[in-house]
């Protein structure tokens, strides 16, 4: 349920309905805005009733939130979310690029990207340590080599990094190690790791599971932010259709939908959403149009020696064309790098 108070209502006003509505059970929200305050209620919406809300005089209007997730709505927060990756802003008007290997390999290859990305302007560097493969038999990821790999490229090139969390144990571990957690497009549905990340106070980059609805990958995000952690990224990754040219199909109405239900930011990968490289230049440019609030990118200075994904791994050269090419629509779209 949200409350909106009267302009002319007072930080008590929402003090005394505050308290109210936690004596009640439920979950408290406050939401200072601009020109208005608005209260939100979480839990079970029928307890509101005894409190006659209605009667109070700074009250002006009670609306329930009719879709399922709640926090992440934009019935509960009209203004855009903006999120800090070790002081990276992600949203409100920016247009982020995270790129990097799909694998962290060897401090060579980690370093050489992040160099060449570094140059190239980019703000933040990903990198696998702990690779979920489909095959037991692939590439795995270094694991904590990987961890403190990514560590040290965050220091020589000053860019926080971006790397993905499989297990929920690893949550405290990687904490040290990286400035922002993806949850894969295979574990957006693991509910204890989405409650584990939820619990740390570091950004997350959430991935739309492959065979998920639009409101599932939102109830994955409701999940972080109802467990305290409220620096949640969205990211489009591409879904499983009955097209077999593509790895995948990127699916732009997602990124366009969200934008309007959700006030998170909203993040394309079009490496993985199409799985064919000549096309993640078309489809980043498209991600911007659309309304996406950034992209992540698979590059590597030799994909051809890539451990995993090299076949959608950006060269040093397609990257400097991508970043050339995106440059016109990102000022058309009115945001900046
Ligand atoms: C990745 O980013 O390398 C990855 C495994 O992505 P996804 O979870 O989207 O498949
Ligand atoms: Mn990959």
């Amino acid at each position: 349920m949200i409350i909106i108070l009267k302009p002319q209502a007072t930080e008590q006003d929402a003090n005394e309905i505050l308290d109210k509505i936690a004596s009640l059970g439920l979950k408290p929200l406050y939401m200072p805005g601009v020109e208005r305050t608005v209260l939100g209620a979480l839990g079970d919406e029928r307890k509101l009733n005894q409190l006659h809300l209605n009667s109070y005089p700074m009250v002006d209007e009670i609306k329930p939130v009719l879709s399922p997730y709640k926090l992440v709505s934009r019935d509960m927060q009209q203004h855009d979310s903006v999120v800090s990756i070790a002081g990276v802003q992600v949203g409100g008007g920016k247009f982020t690029v995270i790129a990097g290997p799909c694998s962290v390999e060897s401090e060579a290859q980690l370093f050489g990207v992040a160099n060449m990305i570094k140059q190239q302007g980019v703000p933040l560097l990903r990198g696998g340590a702990f690779k979920p493969r489909t095959s037991p038999y692939s590439f795995q990821g270094l694991g904590l080599a990987g961890l403190q790999l990514l560590r040290a490229a965050k220091a020589q090139f000053n860019l926080p990094v971006v790397s993905e969390i499989i297990d929920p144990n690893d949550a405290q571990l990687m904490y040290d190690y990286v400035d922002c957690y993806q949850i894969g497009a295979r574990n957006m549905q693991n509910f204890r790791l989405l409650e584990a990340v939820g619990k740390q106070d570091k950004a997350v980059l959430l991935k739309r599971g492959m065979s998920a609805t639009i409101e599932e990958l939102l109830l994955a995000a409701e999940y972080i932010v109802a467990a305290g952690n409220p620096n949640v990224i969205l990211c489009e990754r591409g879904i499983r259709t009955f097209e077999t040219a593509t790895r995948n199909t990127l699916d732009l109405n997602a990124v366009a939908y969200l934008k309007q239900k959700s006030h998170l930011p909203v993040f394309v990968d079009p490496s993985h959403g199409t799985g064919v490289k000549s096309l993640i230049n078309p489809l980043s440019r498209a991600a911007v149009a659309v309304g996406a609030d950034g992209i992540i990118v698979e590059t590597h200075l030799n994909p051809k020696e890539a451990l995993s994904d090299g076949h959608q791994a950006l060269t040093a050269d397609d990257f400097a064309q991508l970043m050339a090419d995106l440059k016109p629509f990102i000022n058309a779209a009115g945001k900046r790098l």
